[in-house]
C-alpha cells in the first residue's frame, strides 16, 4: 500500500492545506495528515482542537487519516509505513525552509521521498499565522477555511479579547 504522511502545526487547518491533501489523496492509496504536537511557534488551538478540526474537513474524504506525533517527522513516517511525506509549496516563503529540511530529512532517512506539490494561485499567500491576525482583528475569513473552523476561529479569538 503506498501510503504519505503530510505533517504540519494545523494551527488551524486552513484550504490552503486542504487543498494539498485532497490533491495528495489522490496520488496515494492513504494519506496521513500528522498533527505535529509541540511546535517551536505559538499555538492558539490544542492539539486535540486541531485534529478535531482536521477531522471535521475531511469526513468525505476516505482515505486520509490524522494522527498527532512528537519528535522527529521521520520517525513519525517510520511509524506508520510511509513511503513519502508531502509539503505544500507557496511562492513567497516556502521554498529555501522545504528545501533545507529535506536534505535533513533525506540524510536521515534516505528512503523516505519528498513530494512538494505547489500551492494553488487563490492560497498563495494564505498562511495560519496571518489567518489567525486577521481572524483576531475581526476580518472576514470565511473564503479562507470551511465554515467550522470561521466558527472556532471567532469564538477562540473572542474568549481571548
Ligand atoms: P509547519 O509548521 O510545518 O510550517 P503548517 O501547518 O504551517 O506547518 O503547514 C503545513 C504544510 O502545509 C507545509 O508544507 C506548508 O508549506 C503547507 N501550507 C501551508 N499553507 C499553505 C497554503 N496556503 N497552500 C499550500 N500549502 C500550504
Amino acid at each position: 500500500m503506498t501510503i504519505a504522511i503530510y505533517p504540519g502545526s494545523f494551527d488551524p487547518i486552513t484550504n490552503g492545506h486542504l487543498d494539498i491533501a485532497t490533491r495528495a489523496a489522490k496520488l496515494f492509496e492513504k494519506l496521513i495528515i500528522g498533527v505535529y504536537d509541540m511546535p517551536t511557534k505559538n499555538l492558539l488551538f490544542t492539539t486535540e482542537e486541531r485534529i478535531d478540526l482536521i477531522r471535521q474537513a475531511i469526513v468525505n474524504l476516505p482515505n486520509i487519516e490524522v494522527e498527532a506525533y512528537n519528535g522527529l517527522t521521520i520517525d513519525f513516517a517510520k511509524k506508520v509505513k510511509a513511503q513519502a511525506l508531502v509539503r505544500g509549496l507557496r511562492m513567497s516563503a516556502d521554498f529555501e525552509r522545504e528545501f533545507d529540511m529535506a536534505m535533513m530529512n533525506k540524510k536521515l532517512f534516505p528512503e523516505l521521498e519528498l513530494v512538494c506539490l505547489m500551492s494553488t494561485l487563490k492560497y498563495q499567500f494564505l498562511s495560519s499565522t496571518l489567518l489567525k491576525e486577521v481572524a483576531g482583528l475581526g476580518g472576514n475569513i470565511d473564503e479562507f477555511v470551511p465554515k467550522h473552523v470561521a466558527e472556532a476561529l471567532r469564538k477562540k479569538t473572542m474568549s481571548r479579547l
